[in-house]
């Protein structure tokens, strides 16, 4: 079913609304594009809150960043969302957005490629992270280029998200679930443990995966099947700290502050 410019219009306000009651973006962040045809892409302009859109505040632009129509300014991060569609020709449609728990991950040097939920395997593979790039200058889609052609939802260090679909509604829908599963990976983290999915059920689930999606993403980190043992330290327990090295930690604190005057 082909949208035509006016529902796509109103879908981009639809989703701006969403992804902020969502939080995922604060102030004048994140942005939003569809592809309109061959030679035209619809996107959300600079310094707009995408909460407060309205459809006639959409910039036209063209696949080399140059705008046709609107009368706001283009978003400075076009070179972005001009990335996938020019590389991917099942992409129609790219979010980018703040959504904090998943950039608290991106800001931690982290990757979300850990297989603690079945559904994420299946719909996303992993989640890479692309190192830093200075958002609006060629060094982020530099950064972006080697995972553009695998993935359909990026985490960009030090910055936030990105994610891509055949319809907006579908790279929406996996900006949600990227910030939802970055928010239960924090609680297994919080929980001090973390059982993976074993080798042989995550290779179900990519061939699942690839049955549905086509060639699949596969870097994600397994363990043999993670025995679930007594209470306490569990294979991904790098972030458990125990009460007694809390308070280790919290006097080092004290000291230093004290020292400080
Ligand atoms: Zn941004």
């Amino acid at each position: 079913m082909t949208l035509t410019e006016e529902e796509l219009r109103r879908q981009i306000v639809e989703v701006g609304r969403w992804i902020h009651r969502q939080g995922f973006v604060s102030g004048y962040d994140g942005n939003i594009s569809v592809r309109m045809d061959g030679q035209r892409i619809l996107s959300t302009p600079t310094a707009i809150s995408k909460g407060m859109m309205e459809p006639d505040d959409l910039v036209v632009v063209d696949y080399d960043g140059r705008q046709l129509a609107g009368r706001r300014k283009a978003t400075s991060e076009l070179a972005m969302h001009l990335l996938f569609y020019r590389r991917r020709p099942d992409v129609n449609a790219v979010v980018h957005a703040h959504p904090p728990t998943a950039t608290g991950y991106a800001a931690a040097g982290l990757a979300l490629n850990k297989a603690l939920v079945s559904e994420v395997v299946l719909s996303l593979g992993c989640i890479p992270l692309a190192r830093y790039g200075t958002p609006g200058t060629p060094e982020l889609t530099e950064a972006l280029s080697p995972l553009v052609g695998q993935y359909d939802a990026i985490l960009m260090a030090n910055h936030g998200v990105v994610t891509c679909g055949p319809d907006l509604m579908r790279a929406y829908f996996r900006m949600e679930t990227v910030e939802h599963f970055a928010r239960i990976s924090l609680v297994t983290e919080m929980l001090g443990r973390q059982v993976l999915l074993s080798e042989q059920d995550v290779d179900k689930l990519l061939a699942a995966r690839q049955r549905y999606f086509g060639p699949g993403t596969t870097a994600i980190e397994r363990s043999p099947a993670c025995p679930v043992t007594e209470a306490g330290r569990g294979p991904g327990d790098r972030f458990w700290v125990s009460q007694e090295e809390l308070e280790g930690l919290v006097a080092e604190v004290l000291e230093r502050l004290k020292a400080k005057g």
